[in-house]
C-alpha cells in the first residue's frame, strides 16, 4: 500500500513543459530543477521523511478540496495567460466570490514563505482579483495571511528572465534532482 500511496498522490511524478511555458510554481523555484523535470529525468528522494511530507501534503489538499468544494469553492480553475513570450499556467487550490486561496500544507510552521507571496501575486494578476488568503496548516500551527498585491506582468517577466539555482535556500537538501546536479549543498 505504501508504493500505492507514492503512486496515488502523484508524488514522483515528473512532466515536462515546454521551454516557454511555466507552471506558476515554476516561477519560484529553482531553474535548474525545472530544467531537470521538463528534460525527464526521474526524481530519486533520499530525505525519507520528504517524500513522506509530500505525501501528507497531497493528502490534505485532497481533504481539503472535498470541504471546500461543499461550500461552493471552485478547486479544479486552470488559468492560462500569456506574458511576453511565455505561457503562464496556474491551478490555484480554491476560488469563491472574488477571493483565491493557497493552501500550504508543513510539517512545521515558522514563517510565512516569500514564494508562496509571490505565487498567490501571480494568480490574483491572473485572475484579476485583489484579495487572496494563505492558508497554512502544520501540527504546530494553523495560520491564514491576506495578500492583497498582484505579481504585475512585468515582474513574472522579471523572475523568468533572472532565473537562480536554487530559488530557496532549503531547496537542495529536499531536491529529486541532487544526484544529477554539481552545485554544492
Ligand atoms: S540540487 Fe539544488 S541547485 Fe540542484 S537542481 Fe536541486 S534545487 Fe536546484
Amino acid at each position: 500500500m505504501i508504493d500505492w500511496l507514492y503512486e496515488k498522490t502523484g508524488v514522483m511524478k515528473s512532466y515536462g513543459r515546454e521551454d516557454r511555458e511555466y507552471n506558476v510554481t515554476d516561477l519560484f523555484i529553482c531553474r535548474k530543477k525545472k530544467m531537470f523535470r521538463d528534460a525527464g529525468y526521474k526524481q530519486v528522494i533520499t530525505v525519507d521523511n520528504a517524500l513522506r511530507g509530500r505525501v501528507i501534503g497531497q493528502l490534505v489538499h485532497k481533504g481539503m478540496s472535498v470541504l471546500l468544494e461543499e461550500d461552493g469553492w471552485d478547486t479544479g480553475m486552470r488559468l492560462e495567460k500569456k506574458v511576453g513570450d511565455y505561457l503562464i499556467i496556474g491551478k490555484p487550490d480554491a476560488v469563491k466570490d472574488g477571493v483565491v486561496l493557497e493552501i500550504k500544507f508543513q510539517r512545521y510552521f515558522k514563517e510565512v514563505g516569500d514564494v508562496h507571496i509571490l505565487q498567490t501575486g501571480v494568480y490574483l494578476n491572473m485572475l484579476g482579483l485583489k484579495r487572496g488568503i494563505i492558508l497554512y496548516v502544520a501540527p504546530n500551527a494553523f495560520e491564514e495571511v491576506y495578500i492583497d498585491r498582484e505579481v504585475s506582468d512585468d515582474d513574472i517577466l522579471w523572475f523568468i528572465e533572472h532565473p537562480v539555482s536554487p530559488f530557496s535556500k532549503w531547496e537542495c537538501e529536499y531536491c529529486g534532482y541532487r544526484v544529477y546536479c554539481n552545485t554544492p549543498l
